[in-house]
């Protein structure tokens, strides 16, 4: 039986997410949504937890994702830095805690 967390890292390796993160890079033209600039990062506005990981309204709902810069992306993750919130490499993997 998988962990709560490990069950967070089998969702960003899963076919549906990669598929939700490329309609999004797609829909969005590549360009960060804040500032313009080159979006490589797909956020999620409500943070993936390992209570709502099981949820698709809230993995793979287009309208909870943005697409984002590195900076932008790190401010976005600066502010909820003192919380559990999960936290990401260039590639928009989550980092195993
Ligand atoms: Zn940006
Ligand atoms: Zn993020």
């Amino acid at each position: 039986m998988l962990s709560k967390s490990k069950a967070v890292n089998r969702f960003y390796r899963s076919e549906a997410w990669k598929q939700a993160r490329l309609q999004k890079i797609v829909a969005a033209n590549g360009r960060c949504e804040k500032c313009g600039g080159v979006g490589v990062d797909v956020h999620h506005i409500i943070h993936i937890t390992p209570e709502n990981v099981t949820d698709p309204d809230i993995t793979l709902n287009p309208k909870n994702l943005i697409l984002l810069c590195k900076d932008c992306h790190n401010a976005e993750h600066e502010r909820f830095k003192k919380g559990n919130a999960p936290k990401f490499d260039s590639e928009g993997n989550l980092i195993p805690y």
